[in-house]
């Protein structure tokens, strides 16, 4: 997993460069050099793009931490002691390890909430969804239904209710007038430990000592997981989860990103102080050359995959490129050869090219004989009727109107010579349409 969030105007990566010089002089092994580092980066604003992902990579329902079993949210050591002494639960939490326990059963009931980081911006309290991630308040004096599945009984779930919400509540949350919203500075990271899988809903969760059934459905159908061997849990999640391990590994193994950017016409137009447009410096770092120097070059990350409109297909040379993959099928052969050979143009003897067939005529026509798209040969645009259709198709048709209803002479000049060339092209097409 790698966080690798977009930068707005402002937002720079200065901190972790700082970060990285104190380690690497060694100065962040003393005491003072710590000192120093907290007073200087205290006033950093991390970027806002992070504190979104940070929220997103721990409460994912389905590919966050937990759910990947590498780590559950818990709280700040410091707090730790004060959770051990809430009171028992008869009958369901009585020693300390397992009022922590049930204490983080609470906290998971949060993911659906998000929690407030002190750098965020206040517009992420609250908004709509569909502008991002957002962190939203808990009404109903933070009675989650989540929990009632956790505390089966009727009893112990009151006593929950009514004597640790509260005190949960002042632990972990702000009161937003009415409303509770969860601190991220009390809380932490459990990497240790075992956990369970539900076999019904298949969730990952931490056990709770005295709870025996699934925390989200509350099955019986729950075991022990062992997320390095579960074959099933591997095939589901492995995926995700193994380059974290590798990562976190001694020694560890660096991630491997995949850089996508996008190359359109809209990124064709260079500002006043660019010497490179949008579309060109992508181009460059896709070739893995850096287009600028000095700071800005270390930062300039190698782009590996290149998301394209068909500005692609009129003649840009991007090297070696090794592959491409067609969103859908091609309108004609020509169009094929024309996108699929941008590929395996320099030195590489092997280039693959992978069409995706979606779901209509001419998509699946292909997909069944791809034969036609690929092979063969390719009906020659060159004829001199077909390019003065076209032009006078896509150049004039407005003051070709024009022509027709006012009457050539009253035309401009350049206009004239347009149009008289329209007029030569057009004049059997003339008849067959109405204007
Ligand atoms: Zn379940």
């Amino acid at each position: 997993m790698r966080l690798r969030p977009e930068l707005k105007a402002a937002e720079t990566f200065a901190a972790e460069d700082t970060v990285e010089l104190a380690v690497s002089d060694g100065s962040a092994e003393t005491d003072h050099g710590l000192l120093f580092l907290l007073t200087k980066m205290r006033s950093d604003n991390p970027p806002q793009a992070l504190l979104e992902d940070i929220i997103t990579t721990v409460q994912d329902r389905f590919l966050g931490l937990e759910a990947l079993a590498l780590a559950s949210l818990c709280e700040r050591s410091e707090l730790t002691a004060k959770l051990e002494k809430l009171p028992a639960i008869p009958g369901l939490v009585e020693t300390p390890e397992s009022k922590v326990s049930l204490a983080r059963a609470w906290l998971r009931c949060w993911r659906n909430y998000g929690f407030w980081l002190s750098r965020m911006p206040s517009s992420r309290w609250k908004r709509p969804r569909i502008q991002g991630v957002s962190v939203k308040g808990k009404k109903g004096k933070g009675k989650f239904d989540a929990m009632d599945i956790v505390i089966k009984d009727k009893g112990a779930r009151k006593l929950f209710n009514t004597t640790w919400t509260p005190e949960l509540l002042s632990l972990f949350s702000t009161d937003m007038g009415g409303e509770y919203q969860l601190r991220g500075s009390d809380l932490s990271l459990l990497f240790e430990g075992s956990w369970m899988r539900c076999a019904t809903c298949k969730s990952v969760h931490r056990p709770v000592p005295g709870v025996t059934h699934c925390l989200d459905c509350g099955s019986e159908n729950v075991g022990t997981l062992d997320p390095e061997k579960d074959p099933v849990f591997l095939a589901r999640k492995g995926y995700y989860r193994r380059p974290v391990m590798a990562a976190l590994a001694v020694p560890p193994q660096e991630p491997m990103a995949l850089i996508a950017a996008e190359h359109t016409a809209q990124l064709n137009a260079p500002q006043n102080e660019d010497i490179f447009s949008q579309a060109e410096k992508n181009e460059l770092l896709f070739q893995d050359v850096a287009p600028a120097w000095g700071k800005e070059a270390r930062r300039a990350t190698a782009i590996d995959v290149l998301s394209s409109t068909t500005t692609m297909e009129v003649g840009i040379d991007i090297g070696a490129l090794s592959g491409v993959a067609l969103r859908n099928m091609p309108p004609g052969r020509a169009n094929y050869q024309q996108r699929s050979g941008r590929a395996g143009r320099r030195g590489n003897a092997v280039a693959t090219v992978i069409a995706f067939g979606s779901a209509d005529s001419h998509d699946e026509h292909y997909f069944a004989e791809p034969d036609g798209m690929i092979r063969g040969g390719v009906v020659d645009p060159n004829s001199r009727s077909t390019i003065a259709k076209s032009r006078a198709v896509t150049s004039a048709p407005s003051c070709f109107r024009t022509t027709i209803r006012t009457g050539y002479p009253t035309l401009m000049p350049r206009s004239r010579t347009i149009c008289s060339r329209c007029l030569a092209a057009y004049r059997a097409f003339v008849r067959k349409r109405p204007y």
